[in-house]
């Protein structure tokens, strides 16, 4: 077993060649891609690239198994029963549409109830106001407390037999608040009420065990997770998924089609209609090979180590507040400025170097809450290391100076 060292993570992801000098702390947005990630997918289009699933020739084959060997692989990473639980999507965003188009137009009535935490990315939030908008459901949002953590006795005394779903994030993509997942999932199945996760964020940092977690539906991206854009997973259980219709149409999901009717496929390709993204599965596969080949907990350790490095060294600054500080939080910090926009901090920042983001996250209703227009988020990955930390806090410091 090799030490933990995170120059030699770093030294795996070829953007670091390009940009030697590159702080990239926009992780949360979306991570570099290792290697084994680029190679994979290079390797499929090289030795094995053709359409899946139909055709009568050996290179056919052989891209079918390789996209099934990852849906096998992931499946078995993210520890769900079956690899036909795991659909391949677009991403986040298309896997929540999908539960939300399929499942709920199918099962919601007028008055059931959808339960959204305030910390929910939008992309948990929309697609269910449109359902709720098509069927006559309600979408009402759970109260954050004082420190922007999900406010607990008002989730409970929310929970009523008219609750359908509830939606909850693993970890806010704004704050890094991790919300007590086991829980609430518990005392939303006490109520009868399905309940989606949102992964895109925790899935990068610590993983998901699924048939631990409980949950019903299990969202997240590739591209978070070191893995490439354009892929992501919807997964939910085989006894679920054979109550879901269609959502998007066309060839692949079908069983027969004629003018007199069209018969569907069974789950996973009954949602998985055209060409779906069958290089960036095996690179997704990979990513998640990739992570399985370090200890994830090592990883975890040193990302919350280098945002407690971070949030030690703002301290010797002024005018600086790390949103929900006291909360427990994956390695994500937001700060907010007193006196100063957090777009001229960011625009700064980059001078030096530095890659954040600033605004809202895609997470208006958490923001609202907290009264704030937007904030600055610095985000660790496994890669990032205690110098690019201290480079930040110092030019931090400078930008501050230069502002003030
Ligand atoms: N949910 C969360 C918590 C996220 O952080 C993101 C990405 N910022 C999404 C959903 C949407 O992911 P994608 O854009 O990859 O679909």
């Amino acid at each position: 077993n090799v030490p933990f060292s995170a120059a030699r993570i770093r030294d795996e992801f070829p953007v670091f060649r390009h940009h030697p000098d590159l702080i990239y702390l926009d992780n949360a947005a979306t991570t570099q891609k290792p290697l084994a990630v680029l190679d994979a997918e290079r390797r499929f289009y090289e030795t094995a690239n053709a359409n899946i699933h139909r055709a009568a020739h050996r290179l056919g084959s052989a891209a079918t198994d390789a996209f099934e060997g990852a849906r096998t692989r992931i499946a078995a990473h993210l520890n769900a029963a079956h690899p036909d639980e795991v659909l391949f999507t677009r991403g986040t965003t298309e896997a929540i549409n999908l539960a939300a188009h399929s499942w709920g137009r199918a099962h919601l009535r007028p008055g059931d109830v959808i339960l959204l935490s305030t910390l929910e990315h939008h992309a948990n939030i929309v697609p269910w106001q449109l359902v709720a908008q098509a069927t006559g459901a309600i979408v009402k949002p759970i109260p954050l407390d004082a420190d922007g953590t999900i406010d607990q006795r008002a989730f409970l005394s929310l929970l009523t037999p008219a609750i359908r779903l509830v939606g909850l994030t693993q970890c806010s993509n704004a704050t890094g608040v991790l919300p007590p997942l086991a829980p609430m999932i518990a005392a939303a199945k006490a109520v009868g009420a399905l309940v989606m996760i949102d992964g895109a964020q925790g899935i990068a940092h610590g993983g998901v065990d699924l048939q631990a977690l409980g949950a019903d539906f299990y969202a997240f991206s590739g591209h978070k997770l070191y893995g490439p854009t354009g892929v992501g997973v919807l997964w939910a259980r085989r006894e679920l998924l054979a109550k879901m219709p269609p959502w998007q149409a066309g060839g692949e999901m079908i069983d027969r089609v004629s003018f007199d009717g069209t018969t569907f496929a069974e789950p996973p390709f009954r949602f998985e209609a055209g060409t779906p993204p069958i290089a960036q599965a095996v690179g997704l596969a990979a990513a998640m090979d990739w992570l399985a080949g370090h200890d994830r907990d090592t990883l975890l350790r040193h990302e919350l180590a280098l945002r407690e490095r971070f949030e030690a060294g703002l301290v010797q600054l002024d005018c600086i507040r790390v949103l929900s500080a006291s909360a427990p939080r994956g390695p994500i910090t937001a700060l907010a400025f007193d006196g100063l926009h957090p777009y001229d901090v960011a625009q700064f920042l980059d001078g030096y170097g530095v890659a954040v983001r600033v605004g809202q996250h895609c997470a208006g209703p958490l923001h609202q809450a907290l009264g704030l227009n937007g904030s600055l988020r610095a985000s660790f990955a496994a890669y990032n290391t205690e110098a690019d930390v201290d480079a930040t806090l110092a030019a931090l410091a400078t930008t501050l100076e230069q502002l003030a």
